[in-house]
Formats: structure tokens, C-alpha cells, sequence
């Protein structure tokens, strides 16, 4: 069983024993599952929550205390950082191959493939976030030729860089970033 469901379990078996409560680590997202959810959670905050969380009973304290010591992996499942850069890399991709002059029905396969994406991106909050942002009118895909698109999908980009207190991207260079390699050189 994965760590994480057994912390809930012993969690939820505490909830219906007496009036405490479960509590997890500040940071850690629950999925639509009621479970913590890794992929809406940062790496630093899901393993706080192995390390801090205490389970008080009336009778004794138990802590939920790490399995032992194991050289750190780097084949785990991803957290909302991980999965994000893995995300934009491959949308960002998806715009550096776009045609120049694409046809009306990739253009509506496009549009689809991005209400789509807003819809199973595997973070829910990201995901309900990014679609009340692609709602907004003047948000809506450019997708009619390849400098479009990519102009678009860095905005997109930008608007969750903004939310989260990060610099806005210079959208001049998204083709430079994505596509061409930088015009100072470093990438060949
Ligand atoms: C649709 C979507 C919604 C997300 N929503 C959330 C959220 O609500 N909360 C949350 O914590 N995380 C969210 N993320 C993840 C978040 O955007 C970052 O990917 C994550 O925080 C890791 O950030 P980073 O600083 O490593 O670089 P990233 O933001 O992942 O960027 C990767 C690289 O892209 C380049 N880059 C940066 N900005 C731009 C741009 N505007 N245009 C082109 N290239 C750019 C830079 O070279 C950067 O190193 C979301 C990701 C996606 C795909």
C-alpha cells in the first residue's frame, strides 16, 4: 500500500475513534478523492507531511514516523513542480511543431485538444484555474498559425507565472526558447 494511503487510513481510523481531528502538513492538497493528492503538492511539502504528522489519541500520542532511510530516487511519481515543466515542455513543443498556415481542421483539433487538457490535467486545482482563465474572452486559443499559437501558449504560461509570483516570460523569445535555439548560441 502507498505510504500516503496508509497516513490516511491511520488518520481516518483516529477521525472516528474520538473528537480529533486529521492533520495534515500546510501545503498538502487533497485530491477529489479526499486523499493527498502528490500532483497538486510540492515535493518539499508532501514529504513535511510524512515527517510532521502526529495522530493524537486520548490514550497515547502516536507519530507516523518515515519508512528508514533509503538512497533518495528519482524514478517517483511526479509532484505539481515536476509535472508542470514536464507539462509546458511538451506544450510548448506541441507549438514549436505547429504549421505556419495550418488547416481548419487542426486548428479545430487544436482548440479541442486544449479544452480537453483544461479538463484531465492531472493537478485539479491547476486544472479549474486554467479553465476559468481560458474562459475569459480575450483568453481564447490563437491557433491560426504557428507565431499565434506560440505567442498564445506563453501567455498562458505567463498568467500561471503571475499567479504563483513568478516573472512574466518576454513572449518575443518563445520561438528562440522553444524552437530555435537562443541567437547568442548555447544550444547547438
Ligand atoms: C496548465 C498548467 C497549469 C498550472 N497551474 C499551476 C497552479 O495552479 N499552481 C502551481 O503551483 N503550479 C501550476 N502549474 C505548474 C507551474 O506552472 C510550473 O510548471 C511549476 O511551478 C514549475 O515551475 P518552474 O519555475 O520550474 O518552471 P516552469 O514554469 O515549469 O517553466 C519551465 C521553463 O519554461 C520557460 N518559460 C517560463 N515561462 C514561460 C512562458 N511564459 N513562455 C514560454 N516559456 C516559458 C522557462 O525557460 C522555464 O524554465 C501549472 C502547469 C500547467 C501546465
Amino acid at each position: 500500500m502507498a505510504a500516503s494511503e496508509s497516513l490516511l487510513q491511520e488518520a481516518q481510523k483516529s477521525d472516528s475513534r474520538d473528537e480529533h481531528t486529521r492533520t495534515f502538513s500546510k501545503g498538502v492538497e487533497l485530491g477529489p478523492d479526499g486523499k493527498p493528492c502528490r500532483t497538486c503538492t510540492s515535493s518539499s511539502e508532501w514529504k513535511a507531511m510524512f515527517k510532521s504528522t502526529k495522530i493524537p489519541s486520548k490514550t497515547a500520542a502516536t507519530t507516523l514516523t518515515p519508512t528508514p532511510a533509503v538512497a533518495e530516487r528519482t524514478d517517483c511519481p511526479p509532484d505539481i513542480e515536476q509535472l508542470g515543466r514536464a507539462s509546458w515542455t511538451l506544450l510548448h513543443s506541441i507549438t514549436a511543431a505547429y504549421p505556419s498556415s495550418p488547416s481548419l481542421a487542426k486548428q479545430t483539433e487544436t482548440r479541442n485538444f486544449l479544452s480537453l487538457l483544461s479538463k484531465l490535467y492531472p493537478c485539479h486545482t491547476c486544472a479549474s484555474d486554467f479553465q476559468t482563465w481560458l474562459k475569459e474572452d480575450q483568453n481564447a486559443p490563437r491557433v491560426s498559425s504557428r507565431e499565434e499559437f506560440g505567442r498564445w501558449m506563453c501567455e498562458a504560461h505567463n498568467a500561471v507565472n503571475v499567479k504563483l509570483g513568478k516573472e512574466r516570460f518576454d513572449c518575443d523569445r518563445w520561438e528562440e526558447r522553444w524552437r530555435t535555439g537562443w541567437r547568442e548560441g548555447g544550444c547547438d
